[in-house]
């Protein structure tokens, strides 16, 4: 299949306590009909509020590497003790049907991604500064000190890997980033090798040339 009639596959990644999920929720009230959310599979325990195959899907470590041994996901990663992987079939077959495909996945994953979709389109999502994510982190009040420590180091360490991403959106303000996201999609668009088959005609390009 040609690169223009498959979907786009975006890939909003960071942190943890960034702002990726609040972030991409924006995003899909800004954009929502042509977006398609890709949940995870986790075996983290569902914190108050999350929902069943929205948040996440919530398994066991046992169901978890069972589907690793399957080689059921994209791609998957332990973080701070816990699984988390993106089911690879709902993905292949949604961007085979030219929708847009949204992952909010850590770094280890993203990175993972990048390997095998080089078509993918890599946002690394920022804090305006550390003391925002120590904040974050603390006021979402879901971990205990140690966890929101680990998750700090982490975070340390995954800061210098945004060299990676095609993209860095810092979220100083969800909707201000949000329409960052955005307009990057629409940039990916309207790049020559996904837009030129519309306007071949027009054009007068040959594509096979
Ligand atoms: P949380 O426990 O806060 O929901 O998620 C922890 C981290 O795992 C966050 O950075 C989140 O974006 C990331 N995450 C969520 N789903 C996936 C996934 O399918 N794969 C990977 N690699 N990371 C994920």
């Amino acid at each position: 299949m040609k690169l223009n009639e498959r979907g786009l596959l975006i890939v909003l990644s960071g942190p943890s306590g960034v702002g990726k999920g609040t972030v991409r929720k924006a995003l899909f009230d800004l954009e929502g009909h042509d977006l398609v959310y890709s949940t995870s599979m986790t075996t983290r325990p569902r914190r108050e509020g999350e929902v069943e195959g929205v948040d996440y899907y919530f398994v066991s470590r046992e169901e978890f590497e069972q589907r690793i041994r399957d080689d059921a996901f994209l791609e998957w990663a332990e973080f701070v003790g816990h699984y988390y992987g993106t089911p690879r079939d709902k993905v292949d077959e949604q961007l085979k049907q030219g929708k847009e495909v949204v992952l909010e996945i850590e770094v280890q994953g993203a990175l993972q991604v990048r390997e095998k979709a080089k078509d993918g389109v890599f946002i690394f999502i920022a804090p305006p500064n550390r003391e925002a994510l120590y904040r974050r982190l603390l006021r979402r009040g879901t971990e205990s000190g140690d966890t929101i420590q680990k998750r700090m180091d982490k975070a340390e360490r995954e800061f210098p890997l945004a060299h990676k991403y095609d993209y860095i959106v810092v979220n100083d303000e969800v909707t201000n980033a949000a329409d960052r996201v955005l307009a990057i999609i629409r940039a990916e668009h309207a790049r020559t090798e996904r837009a030129i088959h519309k306007y071949k005609e027009l054009l007068g390009v040959d594509e096979n040339e």
